[in-house]
């Protein structure tokens, strides 16, 4: 980000402008929604800026800009649609110690100003850096078209009514209460009897939900996918809009935590393979502590919660609790890497079954049926296999699989660094440790990437 979005106080301070023309039409326009003292100086102002000086919405002088014109300023726009005037008069609100924007410089302003959706007191500022004004124009159009017109007065009307609801308790019934008035009871009481209903609805919603607020947390259990925030289900996404506590593990990516309520408390329960930072019962107890206190805690997992996710233990520990617990499903690191690899997990003729195996388990490394695994054409997605590779391998050739097996591990599955190794059985390893993987990752037993040559030739490239 290179421009910082704040909102900056303007009331009864000067904006000053230099210009008369379109560009300084557009930008009066905006400005002229503030409460700020606006000067503009043109030789040969537009109609409407002279209409808008008759009517006392600015003050118009009819002359090129001179020194001291942006004296004690808060902000200057150099709206000439000239280079040579623009940067003239920049220099001058420089030196009169005003923040100078020139219309279509981003490189010599100091500041930008954003597209706006504007529903005083809430303001909507959309920018992109100038890098695509027309998404600016389509995310407002869409936002001018969600947010009811009547939201300012509704938020104006709140605002006075904000301490009568401190008798419903922090968190998600605050939280309802706000959204059930602003999105549908103010909303229809503006409808219906127009701004002097607003406060009647407010009395009467409020009544509504105190009886109702002796309501305790409740906790979901949440697949975040492997990692790309564009694999969340919906679900998932909507739970993460309402969470008061986000109980997260290591896999879980920032650009997903990104997406969780700005209020929410975020909390880090990673755990390392082998050793743990947060031990199980401390995140159970956390899990259930939370929900007690009232809150909705979305525990959200890496990938499938109900795949390598100690799942049920966090669930036994909700119904120990009294708390109620909800499951929502996410796309496990074996369905996004298979994808990847445009392979099948089943396939008609290949494989009628295939085991999700861990690598290791609380114990250490996790024993399996290796005869079955041994079968030409098993398929098996190896989560946690990092560090077991040569065990694995060794069991595996030991009850008689083929070396020549196709062997394929997908590191940082969904993301943005995502790599795919194709290898065999045979090569697993040596192949696994001069990979160095840095990253989470899922190997395949009995799968090789739809086109291996490609990806064995990325590979070779990236162990260079
Ligand atoms: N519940 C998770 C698995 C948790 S166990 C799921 O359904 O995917 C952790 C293991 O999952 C990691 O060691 C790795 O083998 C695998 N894994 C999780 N996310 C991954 C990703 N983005 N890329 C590759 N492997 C991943």
């Amino acid at each position: 980000m290179d421009h910082f979005p704040v909102f900056m106080a303007v009331a009864g301070r000067r904006i000053v402008l230099s210009g008369g023309g379109d560009a300084a039409l557009a930008k009066l326009r905006l400005i002229m929604k503030t409460t700020a003292h606006i000067t503009v100086l043109a030789d040969d102002p537009a109609p409407e800026i002279e209409s808008w000086a008759n009517a006392g919405k600015l003050t118009l002088i009819r002359r090129a800009m001179e020194p001291g014109d942006a004296m004690c300023a808060v902000l200057f726009y150099a709206a000439n649609e000239d280079d040579a005037e623009d940067a003239r008069v920049a220099a001058i609100a420089h030196a009169d110690g005003a923040k100078v924007n020139i219309v279509d410089n981003l490189g010599d302003s100091q500041f930008i100003t954003p597209a706006i959706v504007d529903r005083d007191p809430v303001v909507v500022a959309i920018g992109t850096e100038g890098a695509a004004p027309v998404l600016a124009r389509a995310i407002k159009a869409d936002l001018e078209a969600k947010l009811p017109a009547s939201l300012g007065i509704l938020a104006r009307i709140g605002k006075t009514f904000r301490h009568a609801v401190d008798v419903l308790p922090m968190g998600s019934k605050r939280r309802e209460f706000w959204q059930g008035f602003y999105f549908k009871s103010g909303p229809e009481a503006i409808e219906q009897h127009g701004e002097a209903g607003v406060l009647p609805a407010l009395e009467t919603l409020l009544d509504q939900r105190v009886a109702s607020a002796q309501v305790q947390g409740h906790v979901d259990l949440v697949g975040a996918g492997p990692g790309d925030p564009d694999l969340l289900t919906i679900k998932a996404r909507k739970a993460l809009d309402a969470a008061d506590v986000v109980i997260h593990d290591r896999l879980v990516t920032s650009d997903i935590l990104e997406l969780a309520r700005r209020e929410a408390v975020i909390i880090d329960a990673g755990k390392e393979g082998f050793g743990a930072a947060m031990s199980q019962e401390a995140i159970n107890d956390l899990i259930v502590k939370h929900a007690l206190d009232g809150h909705h805690v979305v525990r959200l997992k890496a990938g499938d919660p109900t795949v390598f996710g100690r799942l049920d233990e966090e669930l036994d520990a909700c119904a120990e609790a009294g708390v109620e617990a909800r499951i929502i499903p996410g796309i496990t690191a074996a369905s996004a890497a298979v994808a990847n690899i445009g392979q099948s997990l089943t396939k008609r003729g290949r494989n009628s079954a295939v085991r999700l195996i861990t690598g290791h388990d609380t114990k250490g490394y996790a024993d399996h049926d290796w005869q079955a695994l041994a079968r030409p054409g098993e398929v098996a997605a190896i989560y946690m296999g990092k560090k077991s590779a040569r065990f694995i391998q060794g069991r595996l050739l030991m009850h008689g699989a083929d070396p020549a097996t196709p062997v394929t591990i997908v590191e940082n599955v969904s993301r943005v660094d995502q790599r795919t190794i194709a290898t065999t059985l045979g090569e697993l390893e040596p192949t696994l440790t001069r990979a160095k993987l840095a990253g989470p990752a899922l190997t395949f037993l009995g799968l090789a990437p739809r086109d291996a040559a490609q990806h064995a030739l990325q590979f070779e490239e990236a162990a260079v």
